[in-house]
């Protein structure tokens, strides 16, 4: 795990003055990094029956999507309103400073599905949360949330309490 830590990049006041950010871009450009993220996500569900992974734009797309692939699942984008074609299912949810949303096509699970949740970063865990809740609308199971990185400070696996969650590397 020390190497999938030295390979995530602070940048201080991004992007907005105060905020400190984890930067994942070189932990992704690095194939051993990429790959040993990638392998830890997905271990502790080689045997859940998973049958879909689910991720968040923007940066859950790149861990999902891999995940995805090596459990022999399909992925799910859950997406910012106005980007996906089809007919969706929208949850509203307050962050922070003000509100935001994210869609996914009502066709994309159904009752039945076992969902794994990946994203890059757990914060306050209202992104999660309301990704738990459109899956659920969507009449899937989430089986479990994991993430690269959480920043414990911020609390948000309290507002998962109903979901395992499991993250690689806390700060
Ligand atoms: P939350 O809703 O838990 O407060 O924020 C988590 C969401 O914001 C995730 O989708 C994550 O990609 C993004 N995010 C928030 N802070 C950071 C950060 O410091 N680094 C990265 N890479 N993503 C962040």
């Amino acid at each position: 795990m020390e190497k999938l830590r030295a390979a995530i990049r602070d940048i201080p006041d991004f992007p907005r003055p105060g905020i400190l950010f984890k930067d994942i871009t070189p932990l992704v450009k690095n194939p051993v990094t990429l790959r040993l993220a990638v392998h830890h996500l997905l271990h502790p569900y080689l045997d859940r029956e998973v049958t879909a992974v689910a991720g968040m734009e923007a940066r859950g797309f790149i861990f999902g999507s891999l995940v995805a692939w090596e459990l022999g699942v399909g992925f799910i984008p859950l997406r910012k309103p106005g980007k996906l074609p089809y007919d969706v299912q929208t949850i509203n949810y307050d962050l922070e400073y003000g509100s935001a949303a994210l869609e996914v096509h009502i066709d994309a699970l159904g009752s039945g599905d076992k969902v794994l949740l990946v994203d890059d970063l757990l914060a306050t865990g209202g992104t999660a949360k309301a990704s738990c809740e459109l899956v659920e609308a969507l009449g899937a199971e989430i089986v479990a949330c994991a993430f690269v990185v959480e920043l414990d400070e911020l609390k948000g696996r309290e507002k998962l309490e109903r979901y395992s969650v499991h993250s690689l590397l806390h700060y």
